[in-house]
């Protein structure tokens, strides 16, 4: 380990995983893993033009603060980029009403995969003509509201499904829809696999035939106006070659839709899944790139099997709301312990843990995290941030270098929690849901309240 890089490891230190050295100045952000506005200002971080220390003195610890501008604007540079394609803000990544309202103020479509997403796409007054539905089991009542409703697109994931709207579409009424394909892809980080076996319970099968017994039946349904195909490929993808894979397997089928039904399908959707960084290892392209190349690969197979360009979708989710939002937690216990070999692991526990940030648990995912109330010279040691939950795999952070002298009472801020955070958060513990505030040119807005206690009582019917 040379000066230079910073930190030298302590003789006998853990080291903890190749990628992650201790930082040249650990009072520093990583400036790419934070959203836009975040900084520090002697050791405090300011996000949004607040500092945090502040912001959580009124609204407590822990909570997610989602930077409007950042979020705005990474919406803003996916539409712009794909500017001749229709953009869908996954809303599973994280959804409320005020959130809804920026995606629609933006000019992106909105993806919900549920009636609870729908509800406050709706109650948001998102344009129903906007909003595209998934889900592999749609029930018959979600899909009447969503028929109902006049959403621009419901995606259709099997042959159960293809007959509960026919069945509601009997009488009169119509719907937009896209079939959703596998194309016997699987893209996921770093690495994809083109003949991954499509076990899984998204979509038609491409290879088995069925993709175009779908879109055959989708066809002879009255009520179905059939878009196009549809082929969602994985997440936290970085590079374009999944992509390629499968928009060259999705527009053969189109090709073969063309031949042998004699329709041209005049849209296609080719899903999200970009990647983030969460920490040093995650090098994600931006959208000017992505689209760049997505199109490319468009335009070439289409040149090459004869056939009309589609228009295209894309679906980011994460892209647009991962780095928008961080969580700030206050350390309480502060632990020392001694691993077979002799090493010392720290183990920092914060206020939250795997209720509010089940990623780390369910995915084996890396973050990354800074203390984000005060300056510190004392030298970083690798330590591991741990919640409060009564579970041993309930990590936040695996692995970072935090100051030596971290005690109870800091804060602790982690970036890129803006996806599959809050909307995945539960109850575990009978812990209340943090809030999410949303802030912007120095004025904090509370746009998700923290639940109370009576919030967990209020399902809890007694003893009657
Ligand atoms: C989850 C999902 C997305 C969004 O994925 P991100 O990784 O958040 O970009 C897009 N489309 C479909 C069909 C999905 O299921």
């Amino acid at each position: 380990m040379s000066h230079e890089a910073g930190w030298a490891h302590a003789p006998g230190a853990l080291r903890g995983p190749a990628w992650l050295q201790p930082p040249a100045d650990p009072n520093a952000l990583v400036q790419h893993l934070w959203s836009q506005t975040a900084h520090k200002v002697d050791g405090e971080l300011h996000v949004g033009g607040l500092a945090l220390p502040e912001l959580v003195a009124d609204v407590n610890t822990p909570a997610y603060v989602l930077d409007e501008d950042d979020f705005r604007s990474r919406a803003r540079a996916f539409r712009d980029a794909f500017a001749a394609y229709d953009v869908f803000y996954a809303g599973k990544a994280f959804l409320c009403t005020a959130v809804a309202r920026w995606v629609q103020e933006e000019g992106l479509c909105l993806d919900v995969c549920s009636n609870g997403e729908l509800t406050v796409a709706l109650r948001a007054g998102f344009d129903p003509a906007r909003i595209g539905y998934h889900g592999n089991n749609k029930t018959l009542m979600e899909l009447r509201r969503a028929v109902a409703a006049g959403v621009g697109r419901i995606v259709v994931d099997s042959f159960d499904e293809i007959e509960r709207l026919a069945s509601i579409t009997a009488d009169g009424l119509s719907t937009r829809v896209m079939v959703r394909v596998t194309a016997g892809v699987e893209a996921h980080t770093h690495e994809y696999i083109a003949t991954a076996h499509e076990d899984q319970k998204f979509g038609f099968s491409i290879s088995n035939g069925q993709a175009f017994e779908a879109v055959r039946r989708v066809l002879a349904t009255p009520g179905l106006e059939l878009l196009g195909l549809h082929s969602h490929i994985g997440s936290q993808i970085f590079d374009s070659s999944g992509f390629e894979v499968a928009a060259r397997r999705v527009l053969a089928l189109q090709a073969r839709v063309s031949d042998e039904l004699g329709v041209a399908l005049p849209e296609m959707d080719l899903g999200g899944g970009f990647g983030i960084a969460y920490t040093t290892q995650d090098d994600p392209s931006d959208p000017a790139q992505l689209a760049t190349e997505m199109s490319k690969i468009v335009e070439h197979e289409c040149r090459a099997l004869g056939i009309p360009e589609p228009r295209l979708s894309i679906e980011p989710g994460r892209a647009i709301v991962g780095p928008a939002m961080c969580t700030v937690y206050t350390v309480g216990t502060v632990k020392d312990v001694q691993l077979d070999g002799g090493a010392v692991r720290t183990y920092v526990s914060v206020d939250g843990g795997m209720s509010d940030n089940i990623r780390t648990a369910l995915y084996d995912a890396d973050y990354s995290c800074t203390l984000a109330s005060r300056d510190s010279a004392a030298p970083p040691v690798l330590s591991r941030v741990v919640g409060k939950h009564c579970e041993a795999g309930d990590i936040v952070v695996k692995d970072e270098f935090l100051p030596g002298d971290l005690r109870s009472g800091d804060l602790l801020a982690v970036p890129g929690t803006g996806a599959y955070c809050r909307s995945m958060a539960s109850n575990y513990n009978h812990a209340l849901r943090p809030p999410v505030v949303a802030v912007r040119d120095g004025v904090a807005r509370v746009v998700v309240r923290r639940e109370t206690e009576d919030d967990l009582l209020a399902t809890d019917m007694g003893d009657q």
